[in-house]
């Protein structure tokens, strides 16, 4: 049966690029329907629910969700976005947030000397840790104010994050954590760590404090291959890595759970309401998540040639203006689209 992928652009650029990059794949992945909904800001304002469940029945029937942003200045509320976003990776239970970062061309590199071609993956833990939506707020708004937000791990949840993780090393995995500050996760982390290393003695095994692995990041990305941690950590270490291979308009990522068949695919960054409307996104990020797609429904030779098709534009200076070109959204992505026709 045609794999079915449910498209959701969203908000803001999201509306802008996925359109953009769902043109791009329908010539790459023979057979695959894409749908499209509207689960955005319109919708909640109009009737109060981002996602109904008629749209939401939709999705779980999916083989993958392909979705833009969700994000818009119109509303205030942070339950909007978890009702979306969040509520998908909770439920669909999308605990492995692949966020690769890969130098496509020197020049990205914010650094002065790259030393090494920067090639990587930030594994987030996306349904634990200091995310996890546990705490309390005591007192509220009175001097005595108490705010306690839980870092929650669990046996099971750092166990499968680290296999996963073994999984797709090619040479290394890198756990980062601050045990020292933290040493009740920490202990239980440290411990799933070893017992997961020693079944792929193939993959070497390293360990990195947060702040230890910001600086080395910095000093040479080009050191690291699989970088695992929990979900706040790997938020912010994922935003470094994006940058340093180019910043927020080039990161793809994608969300897993290997034992279900469901997956999201989501370009990194959000609705970008400075620039909505006016065409400028740049939509290599949208593009390369949709790469990740293709490889995930298992057209991996279309996926090589879209991300070919990429580098080749990038360095040939068929650039939006956040990486100093001139190209609309819509010449940035047609520039992709010849290059993938004639292979490069
Ligand atoms: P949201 O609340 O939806 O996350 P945001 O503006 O806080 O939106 P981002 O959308 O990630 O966060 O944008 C951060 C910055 O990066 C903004 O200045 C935005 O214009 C810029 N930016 C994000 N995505 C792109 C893109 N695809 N092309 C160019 N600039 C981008």
């Amino acid at each position: 049966m045609a794999p079915r992928v449910a498209v959701l652009p969203g908000d803001g650029i999201g509306r802008e690029v996925v359109p953009e990059a769902v043109a791009l794949l329908q010539g790459l992945g023979p057979g695959i329907e894409f749908e499209f909904f509207d689960v955005d800001a319109d919708r909640y304002l109009r009737t109060g629910v981002a996602l109904p469940p008629e749209i939401f029945r939709r999705l779980e029937q999916a083989d993958a969700i392909f979705l833009g942003a969700i994000g818009d200045p119109r509303v205030g509320d942070a339950a909007y976005q978890a009702s979306v976003l969040g509520h998908l990776r909770t439920v669909f239970d999308l605990y492995a947030n692949v966020r690769p970062a890969r130098l496509l061309d020197e020049s990205l590199s914010p650094l002065r000397h790259p030393r090494r071609r920067m090639d990587l993956v930030v594994l987030r833990e996306n349904t634990e840790g200091l995310y996890a939506g546990m705490g309390a707020r005591y007192r509220p708004g009175s001097d005595q104010e108490v705010a306690i937000v839980h870092h929650y791990n669990t046996y099971a949840g750092v166990t499968r994050i680290l296999e996963y993780a073994f999984a797709i090393a090619r040479r290394e995995v890198c756990m980062v954590d601050k045990w020292n500050a933290m040493p009740e996760s920490g202990a239980l982390w440290h411990a799933r760590f070893r017992a997961v290393a020693e079944r792929h003695p193939g993959i070497r095994a390293r360990h990195l404090m947060v702040d230890a692995a910001a600086a080395h990041l910095v000093r040479d990305p080009g050191q690291f291959d699989v970088i695992v941690t929990e979900n706040c950590f790997g938020d912010i270490l994922s935003d470094l890595a994006g940058e340093l291979a180019g910043g927020i308009g080039m990161a793809p990522s994608g969300n897993f759970n290997p034992a279900g068949r469901r997956a999201l695919f989501e370009p990194v960054h959000g609705s970008a309401p400075d620039i909505a409307g006016r065409g400028v996104a740049n939509p290599v990020a949208a593009i390369r998540t949709g790469g990740m797609l293709l490889q995930h429904l298992g057209f991996e030779a279309a996926a090589r040639a879209l991300e070919a098709a990429v580098v080749a534009a990038i360095r040939a200076g068929e650039r939006t203006r956040d990486l100093g070109g001139n190209l609309s959204t819509a010449e940035a992505a047609a520039a992709i689209g010849r290059r993938l026709r004639r292979g490069g």
